[in-house]
């Protein structure tokens, strides 16, 4: 395993932005000041995912190794991944796909986890998994298992296309009997709430089964599966969004069963954003009091928990939601992720050459260290100065 961290440092490891890190998250270089967030990049749920994928390899020099999806939700840690040999299966491949694997071959399941029927479609082909779930996607598991259990709906607060998301909803089937909806905001949150309220008509129903038709469990029925609900959540979620979810589901149950919130006997909640989200939010927090020209959040752009990141920041502060350093074409030109349009989109007049500037910086969970670095070098190089670091 000492072989394998060392390979993975290797090419994830930053010390520069370790110094950066010993020296309380500030570097001035000239006139450019970076202020890094207390808390960022990867977690120790992709470490460890990462670790297990670079061992498997080793383990494992000569048989074929597949990939279900994507370990994480980085484009240049994907790459490193594809480099060491491991080829890509989809994240929901077909049963030809399945067929093709031999009883030889080993499956990694990525740090987000597989939907329940791939996983033992997989096994059952006689494949060997690597499963790199994190423990923290496992606790939710656990949760909508046992709503499941119990003839309680999961309300998942969540992406509904998001691997993890999928992979949460086909544990809320439990054995067979449970259901689940996902909501992804407070809009679709009050759709349901209204739905907890009021019932509907025919009309109404077909209208409320039409929006959901991709979140739902097959044969939901809001008549039926919204009389006890349990909220749970995708771990990456923005925690004061998942918290007012909770509390409007919570109050519409209330009204319906005309009792006071604090006592529904058919609402269930638990928080199961994971700690290294929430210690990431946080730290963006704490980094957006000190006064910034600018932010910069690095990360993929199919990233869950960067996404939140960048959108705490574009709340307050002109935030660039970049891939990495490449993305930085000129002083003048950006391109960046644009949280609206869902799209890579060029940004002008970014970045003055000249004078005094602050630049606070953050990265997913899914980020590794070096491309941070790789960033710091580009504005410092496109600002004309250098670091002695
Ligand atoms: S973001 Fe949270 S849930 Fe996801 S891998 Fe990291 S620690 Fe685990």
């Amino acid at each position: 395993m000492e072989r394998v961290q060392a390979q993975v440092e290797g090419h994830y490891r930053s010390e520069l932005v370790e110094e950066i890190r010993a020296r309380g998250g500030l570097l001035t270089v000239g006139e450019t000041t970076f202020r890094l967030a207390k808390q960022f990049g990867f977690c120790y749920g992709v470490e460890r995912a990462i670790d297990l994928a670079y061992a498997a390899r080793k383990v494992f020099p000569d048989q074929r190794i597949f990939l279900l999806g994507e370990i994480i939700h980085n484009p240049d840690v994907n790459a490193q991944i594809a480099a060491l040999g491991i080829r890509h299966l989809a994240a929901h491949p077909s049963e030809a796909d399945i067929d093709a694997l031999s009883p030889e071959d080993i499956v990694i399941v990525p740090a987000f986890g597989a939907e329940a029927p791939i996983v033992a479609a997989v096994k059952a082909h006689g494949c060997q998994i690597v499963d790199t779930t994190c423990g923290d996607v496992m606790s939710v598991w656990k949760r909508v298992r046992q709503n499941a259990r119990e003839q309680v709906t999961s309300i998942i607060h969540g992406k509904a296309q998001h691997e993890e998301t999928r992979a949460t909803a086909s544990r809320a089937l439990g054995e067979g009997g449970g259901h689940y909806l996902v909501v992804l905001d407070l809009a679709e949150t009050d759709l349901v709430c209204d739905y907890i309220r009021h019932g509907g008509d025919a009309e109404k129903r077909a209208a409320f089964l039409r929006h959901f038709e991709h979140a739902c469990s097959p044969g939901f029925d809001p008549d039926v599966h919204l009389r006890q609900v349990g909220v749970a959540n995708q771990t990456t979620m923005l925690r004061s969004e998942t918290e007012e979810v909770q509390r409007r589901v919570r109050a519409a149950i209330a009204d319906r069963d005309r009792e006071l919130p604090g006592d529904t006997k058919n609402f269930r909640f638990f928080d199961t954003i994971c700690g290294a989200t929430q210690e990431r939010q946080d730290a963006l927090f704490d980094l957006l009091r000190a006064p910034l020209d600018l932010l910069l959040v690095v990360g993929g752009y199919n990233s869950s928990n960067t996404t939140h990141l960048a959108e705490i920041g574009e709340k307050t502060t002109p935030t660039y939601f970049v891939r990495n350093a490449d993305c930085l074409r000129s002083a003048d030109e950006i391109a960046r992720f644009d949280l609206h349009a869902k799209e890579e989109v060029a940004a002008r007049g970014w970045l003055p050459t000249t004078g005094p500037i602050r630049i606070g910086l953050t990265a997913g969970a899914s980020c590794p260290n070096n491309l941070i670095e790789d960033v710091i070098h580009r504005i410092l190089e496109l600002r004309g100065e250098t670091v002695a670091i």
